[in-house]
């Protein structure tokens, strides 16, 4: 996984959502985290529910496309020290700036951290763009087969692995040896399993935008993305 995602290091647990858990391990109480206003229902829940009042971590929930000079404010007072993107959102699909937030968690000292579950690794890298964390439900493309829990965090800091590394081994979420099988397994034909569901999406996307009831936007041409034809 380290070396799909062009990272140094590479921690693996037992689901995504412990591997959400273990990158909010590295906060302290009163310290708050930015999070992208749709992230995935089970992260919201986590957050909301659970860290918030019993760790006395403060979470903001905004909108990263559009909120660039409140979250420049928002990150002055100092108690910030994560930001939370996800990007796609898990299931609207809204895409933000990585290497915007990148350069705004830099300038203020926070660690920006990037749920890739819906590009996979194969589409995005975001430590290539200026993340420090990026973590991983292996549950979804990466298991590929509906048969694997599991979850991961890629990191490029030596500091962060060893913090992860002792949360890791301290809370015990790991997986199995036959889950890391599985998981290895489907990592072999993520390429393929990746070219095919964008080559899906996009006939669709044409599809729709060719219909009657599109709206008057329509979607520019992206036919030229793809470079495999997939009957
Ligand atoms: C599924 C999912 C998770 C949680 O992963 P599990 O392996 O189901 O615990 C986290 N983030 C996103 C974006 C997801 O889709």
């Amino acid at each position: 996984m380290a070396q799909a995602e062009g990272a140094k290091h590479c921690v693996a647990y037992s689901s995504g959502s412990a591997a959400t858990s273990a990158v909010i391990h590295l906060l302290e109480p009163s310290n708050n985290v930015i999070v992208s206003d749709d992230v995935y229902g089970g992260t919201q829940r986590y957050f909301r529910k659970i860290v918030n009042p019993h760790m006395n971590i403060t979470f903001d929930f905004v909108d990263f496309s559009d909120e660039e000079g409140s979250l420049d404010a928002k990150l002055k007072e100092g108690k910030t020290k994560l930001l939370w993107l996800e990007t796609p959102t898990n299931p609207t699909l809204k895409v933000s700036d990585i290497g915007a937030s990148a350069d705004l968690a830099r300038k203020y000292g926070a660690y920006l951290a990037v749920d890739n579950t819906f590009c996979s690794p194969y589409l995005q890298n975001p430590l290539q763009l200026g993340a420090h964390i990026v973590i991983h439900s292996v549950t979804k493309y990466i298991g590929g087969h509906s048969d694997v829990v599991m979850g991961v965090v890629c990191t490029n800091s030596n500091d962060i692995f060893a913090k992860l590394k002792f949360i890791q081994n301290g809370i015990g979420a790991v997986p199995s040896p036959f889950d890391c099988f599985l998981a290895h397994r489907g990592l072999k034909t993520l390429h393929v399993r990746m070219e095919a569901a964008s080559a899906n999406a996009l006939a669709i996307a044409m599809f729709l935008e060719k219909h009657r009831a599109a709206p008057v936007w329509s979607i520019p041409d992206l036919s030229h993305i793809l470079s495999t034809s997939w009957p």
